[in-house]
């Protein structure tokens, strides 16, 4: 979901029935959103170029053959590259413990017809399961009920403008109107972030949604990110829901486009903020990078013109060897390279191999931060149900790509699941 505006997180299914269903064209302009969602439409990544203006995501293959390097194997650590921008103003902890607030809510409408411990049990240990692989350990997502009642909203469901679209204004009236029914008996000291879950079969309250405007419980605790849950988290997405909305706590985009095209874009099936149901859900090593997953260590910043070589090692695996090869284009843009195998959370991904895409900090979520350049372009892609043509943008040993971008990439080797990267760079 935009943070914020009310529209749904994500369309139902992979579908082009987006627009009428989930984003509908009277859906108002938010007056005040998530500092990301931009009031005009931002350049796109290859409109934000300046040296490399006139090349395009059009990328084309070079030679298969890839044995001439002459180049040398770098140690890391190398030189850092971090984006500036990673500050974590405002963002929820990513690593050590996260503690999530629960207030179940229901309805004069729509008054709860299960427990409480359904609702909670449903999301009780896959969501926090899943960062702790993602993490390799480093998250702990912790679920606090403050009550362990449904909480009676005092207006119908259908008074908070869902189906109308959902405002900033309307969602933060929806929010404190939780607060306040809960009153000043309970304190939400120590609380990360807030999430408020509707009452099963509550169908007006529709989609999930985070936002990142400061609300005040009724014990004077200031909280800064809160979510709101809606129906697709039970009947859509499932606890994954959690991952994706709570991505956006932590300080992640969506990878999906807000406006038009298909969900699945730029990112195919790779990275929940994209697809909360693709095949390789994992996020990406840069995201892992942001968020303190992946240490300064594990980045190899090519920093230098000429070929440089490189070996990383699956993103799904826990070790310290290097994740992700990073080459700044600018101060904010980048070309990555990371390795995609089909362990652990991503058993179904059907692309394996080492994944090249292209992050831009100054790039709303829903405009396209994040693009997986397809190194096999037109292959008709695999497992459509999740992600489509890009699932299998992966490029395997032996094979090299040029991404137009003023870097090459030849892979020269697979080691037991590590790749061999040479990267040849005139940036
Ligand atoms: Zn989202």
């Amino acid at each position: 979901m935009p943070y914020a505006n009310g529209a749904a997180c994500q369309r139902p299914s992979i579908v082009t029935t987006y627009v009428t269903e989930s984003r509908p064209t009277s859906t108002p302009v938010p007056s005040t959103t998530y500092s990301s969602i931009p009031t005009t439409t931002p350049l796109s990544f290859s409109e934000t170029r300046t040296s490399t203006s006139t090349e395009s995501f059009s990328e084309t293959p070079t030679s298969t053959s890839s044995a001439e390097s002459s180049s040398t194997l770098i140690p890391t650590p190398s030189a850092g590259c971090r984006p500036a921008s990673w500050t974590r103003e405002g963002d929820a902890p990513s690593v050590g413990t996260l503690r999530a607030g629960i207030i179940f809510v229901d309805f004069p409408d729509s008054p709860a017809n299960t427990t409480v411990n359904e609702l909670y049990d449903f999301i009780s240990t896959a969501p926090a399961d899943l960062y702790r692989e993602m993490s390799y350990g480093k998250l702990n997502l912790e679920l606090v009920p403050m009550l362990d009642r449904f909480t009676r909203m005092p207006s119908v469901s259908t008074s908070y403008n869902y189906s109308r679209g959902l405002t900033s204004e309307a969602h933060v009236h929806y929010i404190n109107d939780a607060l306040t029914a809960v009153g000043a008996s309970v304190s939400f000291k120590g609380i990360d972030v807030l999430y408020v879950i509707p009452a099963k079969y509550a169908n007006e309250i529709s989609a999930s949604t985070a936002t990142k405007i400061d609300v005040t419980a009724a014990d004077g605790t200031v909280i800064g990110n809160t979510i709101t849950y809606g129906q697709d988290l039970y009947n859509v997405w499932g606890p994954k829901t959690v991952n994706h909305e709570t991505g956006h706590a932590m300080g992640l985009p969506d990878l999906y486009p807000y406006v038009g095209g298909e969900v699945t874009q730029w990112v195919g099936g790779f990275d929940l903020m994209g697809l909360i149901g693709g095949m390789s859900p994992d996020y990406f090593a840069w995201h892992k990078w942001q968020l303190g997953w992946i240490d300064e260590t594990q980045v190899e910043c090519v920093a230098s013109t000429g070929k440089t070589t490189y070996r990383i090692s699956p993103i799904e695996v826990a070790s310290e060897d290097s994740k992700l090869i990073a080459v700044p284009l600018s101060s904010t843009a980048y070309v990555l390279a990371e390795v995609r195998s089909n362990l652990g959370i991503n058993e179904g991904a059907c692309g394996v191999g080492v994944l090249l895409y292209t992050a831009d900090t100054t790039v709303f979520g829903g405009s396209g931060p994040i693009r997986v350049i397809d190194s096999t372009p037109n292959s008709g892609g695999c497992d459509f149900n999740k992600g489509g043509e890009l699932n299998d943008a992966t490029l395997a040993a032996g094979l090299s790509w040029d991404t137009g971008l003023g870097v090459v990439f030849h892979v020269t080797a697979e080691e037991n699941g590590s790749y061999v990267l040479e990267v040849d760079s005139q940036i």
